[in-house]
C-alpha cells in the first residue's frame, strides 16, 4: 500500500473516532444534524474511496507498462546477485540468449560468456563488486546464445544494492555483432580505399566527393584542391567529345567502363592511366554515384613500347626490322589491293661493308649503318618505310606510285638512283672520312599477285643483279637472274660441304727465268665438285668471299702449301723453291691472320723466304696501316709479300713505298697485250722501271707467248708464269717437270705439259 492510501486511510479513521466520541459527549448535538453529518461523512468517504480505487487502477496501468517496458524492452535487461546468478531477466534478454527465463534465473552468467572471453569478465565483475561506487561501467564480449552461436555484446554494468542491502550488478546488454560487423567493412572499405590505386568518388553530377592519398600521388591534386570539382579538371586535351561521351555511355547502360586515358597532373605533366569506372545505382535512400579507381601506366607503357622497340626496331639503327617490314608490306599489298596502286620495294645492300667492318672494327661498322639509315629516310617521303633487314641490308617500301607499271617504274627508277647517289657522298666516321657505294636492286608490287615472300626474294635477286653489273648500281628485278641465282644458292650448299669432303686441291703453276730455271710455283686452288667435276678458283672464290667461307678454305690452302713447303726442304731438286700462296682481303683482315700464318710456318719449320703471299690491291683499300703491321709481323718470321695483279686497282702507287713488299706480280692483262697494245707495252715498262727504282723483284705473270717472253726478257722482267712454261698442274705432274727441267730443260716436256 502507498504512502498516500495509507494517509488517507489514517484520516478516515481519525475522522470517524472524532463523530464517535462527539457523539457519546453530552454536549453532543441532536441526532438530526448527527445524521447530516454522518451522510456527509459518508459522501466524503466514499469520494475517497473512488479515489483510492482511481489510483490503484492508475498503479496497475503504471506497473503493466513498466513491465512491458521492462520485458519487451530493446536491450536484454539482467540482474546479477553477488553470487554471479542471473536473477532477473527481461524478454528481450530471454529471446536474445535463446533460452527460457526458468532455464536462465540461477543460472551463472558467466556461463553465457564465450570461452576466450570468460577470464576478462570475471575480472570485471570482481571490480564491479570491490569499488561499488555506483558508476556505470561499460563494455564489450564476446557471448554466446544457449545453441552455442557466438555473438558480440555491449555491457552497461551498475552496481546495486536491494533493499535488504544484498549487492546486485545490474546489466543492459545489446547485441552489437551487426554493429561491429558493418565497422568491420567500414575499415575493409576504408584501408581498400588508401590502396595503391588512385580513387574518386563523384555523385550524380559527377561532382568529386571524395579522393584518396594515391590518388593526390598520381595527379598532384590534394583532397582539398579535388573535391567539389568535375574530372574534367584531369583533362589533357587528348581525347575528344566523343570519347568522353562513349565513356559515359558505357557507365550508364553498362555500369563501368574501363580504359586508357591520357590526363594531365597538377604539375602539366601529360600522362596514361588505367581507369575502371563502377557506377553505384541509387540503393535505399544512398544516391547514385560512381566510383573511378585510375592506375599511372606511364612505366608500364613505357616498358611496353620499349619491347615493342626491341621485338619490330633495330636497336642500331632504330628502323623497323625484318618483322615490323613484313607486317607493313602486308598491309601494302591490301592497300595495294583496295585502291589498285602500285608499290615499289628495293633491297639495298651496301658494297665491301664487310672489309670495313673487318678493318676498322665493328663500332665504325656500325657508325656507318647509322649515317646509312639517315641517309635512306632523308630520301624517302614521308609514309614511306626503311627498314633494317640485318648486317648491311635495308628494305626501302614505296607506295602509292599510281595505276601504272610504268609511271611507278619510272618513279621507283627516280627514288632508286636517288638513294644511290645520297649513299655514295663521303662519310665523316669519327676522324675517319670514308667512301662507299651500295648495290640496289628493286622491284614493283601490285594487289596479292606476289607473297611478301616471293616479293623480298625477287629484290634480293635484283641486288645481285646491280652487284654484278659492277656495284654502285641499281637493277630491276629479272627472271634469268633468279635462275642463276638459284644455281649460285646450290653451289653455295656445296661450297659448305666441299673442305670437309676434302674436295679441294692444289696446283702448282711454275715460276721460272728466261733461261728456264725453276724458282718456284703459285699454289692455286681447285676444286673436284663430285658432280660437276674440276671447278676453277675464278666460279667459286668470289662466292668464297662473300660467304665468309674464304677464311677456313684460306687456312687450308696456308697449311697444303706449307706441309708441301716441308716436304720439298727434303729434296734437292725442290729445296731451293719458293711457294707463292693467294690470299684474299677478307682472309687478311681476319684479327688472327698473323698468328694462323704464324702458326702454320712454324708448324712445318719452313725456311725463311720460301712463303710468299700474294695480297691483290682490294687489300689496300680500307685500313692501310692494319695491312702494313700485319705484313710487317710477317716480315720478321721471313715471310714474304708479292703484289698481285698489279696495275689493275687504283690506289696503290702511292702505297707501294710503305709496303714491305719483295715482289710485284705484273697483271697478265698488260702482258697478253704487249705487242698488240703499245699502251700495255708502256704500263710494263714502267712497272719494270719501277721495281728497279723500288729495289724490288718483279715477275710477269700469264705469258704465253715467246714474244711476250722477249719483250720481258729485254725490258728487264727476269721472272716469268705462263702457259709457255706450264699450266697450273696437280703436283705429281709438277714434281715430274721439275725432273724433266733438272734433267735436261727440255723444252718439249714443257710444252706438252702446258695442255694439262
Ligand atoms: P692469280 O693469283 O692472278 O693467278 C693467276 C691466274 O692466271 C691463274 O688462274 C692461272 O691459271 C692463270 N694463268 C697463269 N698463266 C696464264 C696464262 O699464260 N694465260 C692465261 N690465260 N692464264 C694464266 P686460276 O688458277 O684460274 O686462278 C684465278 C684466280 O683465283 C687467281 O688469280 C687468284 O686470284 C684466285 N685464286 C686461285 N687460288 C686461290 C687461293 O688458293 N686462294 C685465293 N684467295 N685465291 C685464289
Ligand atoms: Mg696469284
Ligand atoms: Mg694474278
Amino acid at each position: 500500500m502507498s504512502q498516500k492510501q495509507e494517509q488517507t486511510r489514517e484520516t478516515l479513521r481519525a475522522e470517524a473516532e472524532a463523530l464517535v466520541a462527539n457523539l457519546l459527549s453530552p454536549t453532543a448535538q441532536p441526532a438530526e444534524a448527527l445524521l447530516h453529518e454522518l451522510i456527509v461523512h459518508k459522501i466524503e468517504l466514499e469520494m475517497q474511496n473512488e479515489e483510492l480505487r482511481r489510483i490503484h487502477t492508475a498503479m496497475e496501468e503504471s506497473r503493466d507498462r513498466y513491465v512491458d517496458l521492462y520485458e519487451f524492452a530493446p536491450v536484454s535487461y539482467i540482474t546479477i546477485n553477488r553470487a554471479g546468478l542471473i536473477s532477473e531477466i527481461n524478454l528481450t534478454g530471454t529471446v536474445l540468449l535463446g533460452a527460457d527465463r526458468a532455464k536462465l534465473i540461477n543460472h551463472r552468467f558467466s556461463q553465457l560468456v564465450a570461452p576466450q572471453d570468460q577470464d576478462r569478465w570475471h575480472r570485471l565483475f570482481l571490480n564491479l563488486m570491490q569499488h561499488a561506487n555506483g558508476e556505470k561501467q561499460a563494455f564489450e564480449l564476446k557471448m554466446s546464445h544457449a545453441d552455442g552461436a557466438l555473438f558480440d555484446a555491449h555491457l552497461d554494468c551498475l552496481y546495486r544494492e536491494t533493499w535488504d542491502m544484498a549487492p546486485i550488478v545490474r546489466v543492459t546488454l545489446t547485441d552489437i555483432s551487426k554493429i561491429k560487423l558493418t565497422e568491420k567493412e567500414l575499415r575493409i572499405a576504408a584501408i581498400a580505399f588508401e590502396s595503391q590505386e588512385g580513387m574518386f568518388i563523384t555523385d550524380t553530377n559527377n561532382v568529386i566527393l571524395r579522393v584518396n592519398r594515391a590518388f593526390t600521388k598520381i595527379t598532384g591534386y590534394s583532397a582539398e584542391e579535388s573535391v567539389g570539382q568535375t574530372p574534367r579538371l584531369f583533362e589533357s586535351g587528348r581525347h575528344d567529345a566523343a570519347f568522353y561521351k562513349a565513356m559515359r555511355d558505357s557507365v550508364k547502360t553498362t555500369g563501368s567502363w574501363h580504359g586508357e586515358v591520357w590526363n594531365r597532373r597538377k604539375n602539366g605533366e601529360i600522362y596514361p592511366e588505367w581507369q575502371i569506372i563502377t557506377a553505384v545505382p541509387e540503393f535505399e535512400g544512398i544516391e547514385f554515384h560512381c566510383v573511378t579507381t585510375l592506375t599511372d601506366i606511364t612505366e608500364q607503357k613505357l616498358a611496353s613500347e620499349q619491347i615493342d622497340q626491341l621485338a619490330f626496331y633495330d636497336p642500331l639503327t632504330n628502323l623497323p626490322n625484318r618483322r615490323l617490314l613484313k607486317d607493313r608490306l602486308h598491309q601494302a599489298l591490301n592497300y595495294s589491293a583496295r585502291n589498285k596502286q602500285y608499290g615499289a620495294l628495293f633491297f639495298i645492300d651496301l658494297d665491301n661493308f664487310k672489309i670495313l667492318n673487318d678493318t676498322l672494327g665493328h663500332n665504325m661498322g656500325d657508325l656507318l649503318l647509322q649515317h646509312v639509315a639517315q641517309r635512306l629516310l632523308n630520301s624517302l617521303r614521308e609514309g614511306d618505310t626503311a627498314a633494317r633487314l640485318g648486317g648491311d641490308e635495308f628494305i626501302v617500301m614505296l607506295e602509292s606510285l599510281g595505276e601504272h607499271a610504268q609511271d611507278a617504274a619510272i618513279h621507283a627508277e627516280i627514288t632508286g638512283k636517288k638513294i644511290l647517289a645520297a649513299l655514295t657522298y663521303p662519310y665523316q666516321l669519327e676522324s675517319l672520312e670514308f667512301q662507299c657505294t651500295a648495290s640496289v636492286g628493286a622491284t614493283l608490287f601490285f594487289d596479292h599477285l606476289l607473297s611478301h615472300d616471293d616479293l623480298l626474294k625477287h629484290v634480293d635477286i635484283a641486288m645481285y643483279q646491280a652487284k654484278h653489273a659492277g656495284r654502285n648500281a641499281l637493277c630491276f628485278f629479272d627472271q634469268a637472274m633468279q635462275t642463276t641465282l638459284t644455281e649460285r644458292a646450290a653451289l653455295e650448299m656445296d661450297l659448305r660441304r666441299a673442305l670437309e669432303q676434302n674436295q679441294f686441291q692444289l696446283y702448282y703453276q711454275l715460276q721460272n727465268t728466261h733461261d728456264g730455271q725453276a724458282v718456284g710455283a703459285e699454289a692455286l686452288i681447285r676444286w673436284q665438285h663430285p658432280e660437276h667435276g674440276l671447278i676453277l678458283p675464278l666460279d667459286f672464290i668470289p662466292l668464297a668471299e662473300e660467304t665468309g667461307l674464304i677464311v677456313p678454305i684460306g687456312l687450308w690452302v696456308l697449311e697444303t702449301a706449307c706441309a708441301q713447303l716441308k716436304t720439298w726442304a727434303d729434296q734437292a731438286l725442290t729445296r731451293h723453291l719458293q711457294l707463292a700462296v693467294n690470299v684474299s682481303a677478307r682472309q687478311f683482315y681476319q684479327p688472327d691472320f698473323v698468328q694462323q700464318v704464324v702458326a702454320v710456318v712454324g708448324k712445318n719449320a719452313i725456311g725463311p723466304g720460301r712463303l710468299k703471299l700474294e695480297l691483290t690491291e682490294s687489300v689496300l683499300v680500307s685500313n692501310i696501316d692494319d695491312t702494313i703491321t700485319k705484313m710487317d709481323e710477317l716480315r720478321k718470321i721471313g715471310v714474304h709479300f708479292s703484289m698481285d695483279d698489279f696495275g689493275t686497282g687504283y690506289s696503290s702507287l702511292s702505297y707501294l713505298t710503305q709496303l714491305p713488299l719483295v715482289q710485284l706480280k705484273i697483271d697478265k692483262s698488260f702482258v697478253q697485250h704487249i705487242s698488240r697494245a703499245p699502251s700495255d707495252a708502256v704500263i710494263v715498262q714502267t712497272i719494270i722501271a719501277m721495281t728497279k727504282t723500288l729495289g724490288i723483284e718483279v715477275i710477269a705473270e700469264g705469258v704465253e707467248t715467246e714474244v711476250q717472253r722477249a719483250f720481258l726478257e729485254q725490258h728487264g722482267c727476269p721472272l716469268c708464269q705462263g702457259y709457255l712454261f706450264s699450266k697450273p698442274i696437280p703436283l705429281a705432274a709438277f714434281e715430274l717437270l721439275l725432273g724433266d727441267r733438272s734433267g735436261q730443260g727440255a723444252a718439249p716436256t714443257l710444252m706438252m705439259l702446258k695442255d694439262l
